[in-house]
């Protein structure tokens, strides 16, 4: 079944391939540092991706939630090359990750197949006192209609939609609800009201974009242990 399914996203990519530009190149207004851009999962080290990466816009033709965006002329080196802004939309580590599989230059790496081998930075907790738990203020419907107005072009991102919509009234656990990572708890949890990042967390930014409190950022191209143990950063 599996790889039927590969199989049948490998077909999606070659056919998409005449209309890669179609999309378009994201007009990103600032300047960008390469150490500074969060890449879609599976990416080489900076310097090999930049390397290998052909600038065909794949990735992007694929990704069923508009996750991938191309950087601008802006980018100097990186120009043309796909990053994510997880403000805007994170990624959510689909199964068989069709990204990866539609890249013909290996700049994402095919051997990454499940989320545990995914390293594409890590999120950290810039305020956990704004956590809407720590306000016992409950999730609202604009809350979730900001994240839905990012569309629903495809099944998956109407199933996260009404995952969402399904969190209206409730205590907020939005972020919890969107981590693929198994055991959830061990990329991150609710500790009293606070949330905290676990070692498991792979720097998707799922969590970043629904966090109505804004306050899940991500450190791109680092791991848990460069963030939180060798910079002595606060967990
Ligand atoms: S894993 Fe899915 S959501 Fe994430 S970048 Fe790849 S195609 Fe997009
Ligand atoms: S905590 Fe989960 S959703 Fe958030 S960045 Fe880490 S892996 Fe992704
Ligand atoms: S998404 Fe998570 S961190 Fe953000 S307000 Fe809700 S529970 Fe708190």
């Amino acid at each position: 079944m599996k790889i039927d399914r590969r199989t049948v996203i490998q077909g999606l990519c070659i056919a998409g391939t005449a209309g890669a530009f179609d999309v378009g190149i994201s007009f990103l207004a600032r300047k960008s540092e390469s150490k500074t851009l969060l890449r879609p999962p599976g990416a080489l080290e900076e310097s090999d991706f930049l390397a290998s990466c052909i600038k065909c816009g794949q990735c992007i033709q694929v990704c069923p939630f508009s996750s991938i965006s191309l950087l601008d002329l802006s980018g100097g080196i990186n120009t043309a090359t796909p990053y994510i802004d997880p403000v805007k939309r994170g990624c959510y580590l689909c199964d068989l990750f069709p990204c990866i599989l539609c890249c013909p230059s290996g700049a994402l790496d095919d051997e990454v197949q499940k989320i545990d081998q995914v390293h594409m930075g890590v999120a950290y907790i810039t305020e956990p006192k704004n956590c809407l738990n720590y306000k016992n203020t409950k999730v609202s419907k604009e809350n979730v209609d900001r994240i839905k107005a990012h569309g629903d072009r495809t099944e998956l991102e109407k199933e996260l939609n009404e995952k969402l919509s399904a969190q209206v009234g409730k205590d907020c656990e939005l972020c919890l609800e969107v981590c693929r990572v198994e055991p959830r708890d061990g990329a991150i949890k609710l500790i009293g009201k606070e949330p905290v990042i676990g070692k498991s967390c792979v720097g998707c930014g799922a969590c970043t974009e629904v966090c109505p409190a804004s306050i899940i950022k991500i450190a791109p191209a680092v791991t848990y242990e460069d963030y939180y143990n060798k910079r002595g950063a606060k967990k």
